[in-house]
């Protein structure tokens, strides 16, 4: 499958990651086990999801480390939860329609583990008009850039 490596700006040819639910259940923290296997959602403004030092931080998937939001598409959008204006790539997070509690919404998931990251509404900033609410648990900060 093809994957967008944002530290060397190249979309590249990786395997997907499979892993077993009981290999996900060792390796993660039973938090970070219950949002992303489990389809599970962080409490509204429970969290407070790590800045970068520098403007070009990269947020990746805590379960395979995939890049997949760049800070500087973060804003603030009162909600509770991280909140970006597009994905670092399209490659990168695959959507799927989501009915579950009622509701008709898009699930946003990690395209290489299938991570549950969060959702994405059409009610966001410009360009893109669109707001993917992201569990700050299913984050985690790339190693800084050096300055
Ligand atoms: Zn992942």
């Amino acid at each position: 499958m093809k994957i967008f490596n944002a530290k060397t700006n190249a979309v590249e040819e990786v395997e997907p990651i499979v892993k077993s639910d009981e290999q996900w259940r060792a390796e993660l923290t039973p938090e970070q086990y219950k949002i992303t296997r489990q389809a599970g959602t962080d409490a509204a403004f429970a969290k407070v999801c790590s800045v970068p030092l520098g403007a070009d931080g990269i947020y990746q998937c805590v379960c395979c480390g995939t890049d997949l939001f760049s800070f500087h598409t973060k804003f603030e959008s009162e909600t509770g939860w991280p909140s970006f204006f597009q994905p670092i790539s399209d490659l990168n997070v695959q959507l799927k329609s989501d009915s579950s509690f009622g509701m008709d919404r898009v699930e946003v998931l990690c395209a290489r583990c299938g991570a549950h990251l969060g959702h994405v509404f059409n009610d966001g900033p410009p360009p893109t008009g669109q707001r993917f609410c992201i569990n700050t648990t299913a984050l985690k900060l790339a190693d800084e850039k050096t300055r």
